[in-house]
């Protein structure tokens, strides 16, 4: 009954070639549900703004339980309450400027703690037998990267009985627990990925993310009113944009929709309407040149000064900052002048400080100069599958923020995106500009 998968080999930078990515397997996956076919099975997750209040939780359950009425079996998977999860780190930072990683998981995950019991207790209210599991009770195991843990296994086995008991189950989403039972949290979002790692494990038949748009859009539409819904977006399409910012889905809760092939359906808590589905790429797809614009501000970027430009330099730098899990996205190195160069890079800001530390151990090893950090920038970047096949993206990109006077700090391109650093302030004004020029016109 126990499962074990792995989701490695991927990297923000890298797009897994078509031929690696196994279609879902079947075989195992039936082995997760004792020759009970839950054909119906639906997993559906509720994110922070769909929970915030009793009212909404309400709302939530009658939700839930009219699915449930029309003949589905349902797993839903919750967040905590709107806010709830900074409030927790707030109380962290108060005792300690970088907590420790453990404890904080500890803190954080009870969020989800709270939304469960209250959406079971609002289930049952109505009439509809409902039951709690935090992420150790269903064993929802990973690794032992507290803050952002990946998901191994998941033991279905109380699952499995409370939906033979024709019980609603609601897991608590953001949670798991390593193999020497600590508590972990997946990173922020993470709730996104608990929902879908279970519809994988359960072999439901889709998991609906309601949230707070009405599904994903070809820019954040708080950003930009023109943002159009997409009514299907290729897996390798979501991918980019997550990674770019739009958190409208987690990053790694499209890996694994994409490798365990999971029909993922993005959805308004708040209305009826039909969301946005995340599908295998098809050929109408590349006639779009951009199908959507993202963008980041929780990034920080840190440069050191003048190191030697010699072999070794970038694995010195770069190992212990890869050893502490922190995930260095854009890379930069200057030209060498007199045997030196300045190597920049960005990390989240959530980790910026963690890894200036590393980095400041590591200066006399490199023989840098100094040292400096911006938190104040945003990555602003354009996706689209077309862009396999047409060029000139990347010229209409930068003649774009040129007309904008948007100065650009760092760029990197992949085969289906193209990412920029700029000034922070200038980021709404950029979004805008480049949705009105790929998009909207
Ligand atoms: P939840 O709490 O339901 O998980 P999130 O706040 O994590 O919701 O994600 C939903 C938000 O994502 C939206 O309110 C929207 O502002 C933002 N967003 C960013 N980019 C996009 C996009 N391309 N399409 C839709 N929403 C987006
Ligand atoms: N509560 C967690 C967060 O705020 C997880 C989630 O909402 O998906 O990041
Ligand atoms: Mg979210």
């Amino acid at each position: 009954m126990l499962l074990r998968f792995a989701l490695h080999g991927w990297h923000r930078c890298v797009r897994i070639p078509q031929s690696k990515c196994r279609p879902a397997d079947q075989n195992l996956k039936s082995k997760i549900v004792h020759g009970v076919r839950f054909l119906a099975l639906l997993v559906q997750k509720y994110g922070g703004t769909s929970v915030g209040s009793i009212d909404k939780i309400k709302n939530v359950a009658a939700k839930v339980a009219a699915a449930k009425r029309a003949g589905n079996d349902v797993v839903v998977v919750v967040s905590a309450m709107s806010g709830e999860t900074n409030r927790l780190i707030a109380l962290a930072q108060e005792i300690s400027p970088l907590p420790d990683e453990r404890e904080k998981d500890v803190l954080i995950s009870t969020g989800e703690q709270v939304t469960v019991a209250l959406l079971s207790l609002a289930l049952k209210e109505i009439g509809q037998p409902a039951r709690s599991y935090l992420g150790h009770q269903v064993r929802i195991e990973t690794d032992n990267a507290y803050g952002k843990a990946r998901i191994l296994s998941i033991d279905s086995t109380k699952i499995v009985e409370a939906i033979k008991a024709g019980e609603v189950v609601v897991v608590a989403g953001f949670q798991g627990v390593d193999e020497n039972d600590n508590i972990t949290t997946l990173g922020r979002g993470g709730s996104d990925t608990s929902a879908v790692a279970l519809a994988a494990f359960l072999n439901a038949k889709a998991c609906e993310i309601y949230t707070d748009v009405e599904g994903v859009f070809t820019t954040d539409p708080r950003i930009c009113p023109q943002a159009k819904k997409l009514g299907k977006i290729s897996y390798d399409e979501m991918i980019e944009l997550a990674s770019t910012g739009a958190k409208v889905l987690e990053i790694r809760s499209v890996e694994f929709a994409k490798k365990y092939s999971v029909p993922v359906h993005v959805r308004s808590t708040f209305s009826d309407v039909e969301g946005t589905w995340l599908v295998e790429e098809d050929d109408s797809m590349s006639d779009v040149l951009v199908s959507g614009v993202a963008c980041d501000k929780n990034e920080a970027k840190i440069t050191l000064v003048r190191v030697p430009d010699e072999p070794g330099l970038a694995a010195r730098i770069f190992g212990p900052i890869a050893d502490a899990h922190i995930v260095v996205d854009m890379i930069i190195q200057n030209a060498s002048e007199d045997g030196t160069t300045d190597m920049t890079f960005t990390v989240p800001k959530a980790d910026h400080q963690k890894a200036l530390a590393i980095v400041e151990k590591s200066l006399p090893e490199v023989h840098a100069k100094g040292i400096r950090v911006d938190t104040e920038i945003a990555k602003v970047s354009v996706v689209g599958v077309g862009m396999r096949t047409h060029a000139g993206v990347a010229a209409i990109m930068f003649q774009t923020l040129a007309r904008e006077k948007v100065n650009i700090q760092m760029i990197s391109t992949s085969e289906i995106k193209i990412s920029v650093v700029i000034d922070a302030k200038q980021s709404d004004q950029a979004v805008r500009a480049l949705h009105q020029a790929f998009i909207a016109n």
